[in-house]
């Protein structure tokens, strides 16, 4: 039986007769069991009916609490007795037709989302969508969005109670109606589980199943609102709309009962339509998967590479590693950054560069070790311009290590420098016992257009010379991480001081660069 006490009585005739559904009628008699809301409405609303007569035959306690038992006993009826028993609780000439009338009518509050909106059809709905686009989950959250206009009737209803509860002195607080969304939660939830095979539907997931309703026949009932608060909607940016439900809410806080009343009816006005269900929208948090690269071509840019809506070059590194990895994880897109980057024409060796990748909306969110392995080893039988390992699925928290720091990490290049005079092997030597040197780097020119004008301080912790001929050598460069090192062995026109011009009293010019190693430790290692 209903969780009803005595005092609910003229709350619930109220109601009742005001146009609201049974599961109405319950959330604002503050019944916060949530069973209750999950018998059929068409019994609930019997239960209501006899509950409130009830009072109207007999008015001595004792007696109610005898109609109260005899009630119990015809629930519990087969339902053909209690069919007969219907009619005797109306009382008026419609009284055969007016159940049946009463249950097919919108909720005057809910407009309808309590009523058909949430059955066991509207949750093979939703399911079937869940299914139809083959997540991977293990739990999930309901989650469910209602037009902003139902608050303007929640609040009207509220208007309309409040006035027969004060005569009644009881106290009963606005916040503790039970909201329609946790009502249309607790019935649907267990309802959606069932259809899905017996998922847990539970209060935080990372797999999120909205489902959206909108009510067009009464969107203007809320625009009242913005002549007397205008504070309150201020248009966005993102917002279609202004009456959002946040600012329906502030609004409806801030107005004052004699006001609203003069622009609202009380209680509701009859709407003729339920609110429609808009699609079903499945939201998985993202997949953060991070690894190291190599690359291995002079001609691949780290991203696409697109001048005035032309591509330039026909791939990047991005692009190679993302596809297989994307496809793995059935992910809607992906987000894609490194421990710095290389020019174009720069190759990355040794241990490679670490990458993270931020995969939006995986269908697929767990790969096991094998599966991880099995991927790496697609993306580099891919491609031979680039490789990639230890690939592993990170937290969002753990890729945060990969960018601090940055600029106190060291890296390691290799550069053939070629120089206009002719060289010994004992004239680059010296070269070899410079420790710690103190660049200035004014801005190169080359990136004059995407970085401030400014004077940065780098340091070249060591160098290493290998003779080649009288006008090349390698030169191995171990730096602090944002050094320009062409800048630095060409001299940018003298915006960097010192460089290799000046050391070596001879104009010298970078002709390749690799990057031998990126001294971030992270990801960690994973074994082969
Ligand atoms: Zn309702």
């Amino acid at each position: 039986m209903l969780p009803l006490k005595e005092k609910d009585k003229p709350v619930v005739q109220k109601l009742l007769s005001a146009g609201c559904c049974p599961r109405c009628v319950l959330r604002f008699c503050c019944v916060s069991v949530q069973a209750a809301y999950r018998r059929p409405r068409q019994d609930t609303l019997k239960e209501l009916q006899a509950f409130i007569s009830n009072t109207d035959n007999d008015k001595s306690t004792e007696s109610t609490d005898e109609n109260n038992k005899s009630h119990d006993a015809a629930v519990s009826d087969p339902p053909s007795k209690r069919a007969k028993l219907e009619p005797s609780a109306e009382e008026d000439d419609a009284a055969a037709v007016k159940p049946k009338d009463e249950e097919s009518r919108v909720c005057v509050v809910c407009l309808g989302i309590l009523q058909e909106l949430c059955d066991t059809a509207q949750a093979v709905k939703i399911s079937e969508a869940v299914k139809a686009e083959k997540y991977e989950f293990d739990t999930l959250v309901l989650s469910v969005s209602l037009p902003a206009q139902l608050c303007v009737r929640e609040h009207s209803c509220w208007l309309h109670v409040k006035k027969e509860l004060r005569e009644k002195s009881i106290a009963l607080d606005k916040d503790d109606v039970v909201q329609v969304k946790e009502a249309f939660k607790w019935i649907m939830q267990g309802l959606v589980a069932k259809e899905l095979g017996g998922v847990a539907v539970v209060t935080r997931s990372m797999f999120e199943v909205g489902v959206e309703f909108t009510h067009p026949e009464t969107d203007a009932d809320c625009h009242f609102l913005a002549s007397t608060c205008p504070d309150c909607f201020k248009p966005t940016k993102n917002k279609q709309s202004v009456f959002t439900r946040m600012a329906v809410v502030k609004a409806l806080e801030k107005i004052a009962d004699a006001k609203f009343l003069k622009h609202s009816p009380c209680p509701p006005a009859r709407p003729s339509s339920s609110c429609t269900p808009q699609g079903v929208q499945c939201l998985h948090v993202s997949v953060f998967v991070a690894g190291r690269y190599n690359k291995f071509c002079r001609s691949l840019p780290q991203t696409p590479w697109v001048i005035d809506g032309e591509r330039r070059m026909e791939s990047s590194v991005e692009e190679l590693i993302a596809a297989p990895v994307v496809s793995s994880f059935r992910a809607d897109g992906f987000n894609f950054s490194s421990s710095g980057r290389e020019d174009v024409d720069v190759r990355t060796l040794g241990n490679g560069r670490p990458f993270a990748m931020e995969l939006l909306n995986p269908h697929k969110s767990r790969l096991n070790k094998v599966e991880m392995k099995q991927l790496q080893e697609t993306i580099n039988e891919s491609s031979d311009k680039i490789r990639v390992r230890d690939l592993q699925i990170v937290t969002r928290e753990a890729m945060s290590r990969m960018k601090e720091g940055e600029e106190e990490k060291t890296k390691s290049y290799t550069a053939l420098v070629w120089t206009q005079k002719p060289i010994q092997r004992e004239d680059i030597a010296f070269i070899d016992d410079i420790k710690d040197l103190t660049l200035d780097q004014k801005t190169p020119l080359r990136v004059l257009h995407r970085r401030a004008l400014a004077v940065r301080q780098r340091v070249v912790h060591t160098m290493t010379t290998r003779f080649l001929d009288s006008h090349h050598f390698h030169l191995g460069l171990k730096t602090q991480a944002g050094t320009y090192i062409k800048e630095f062995v060409h001299g940018d026109f003298g915006r960097t001081k010192p460089n290799l011009c000046v050391l070596l009293k001879t104009d010298t010019d970078i002709l390749e660069l690799d990057v031998e190693s990126v001294d971030v430790d992270w990801p960690p290692p994973i074994p082969e």
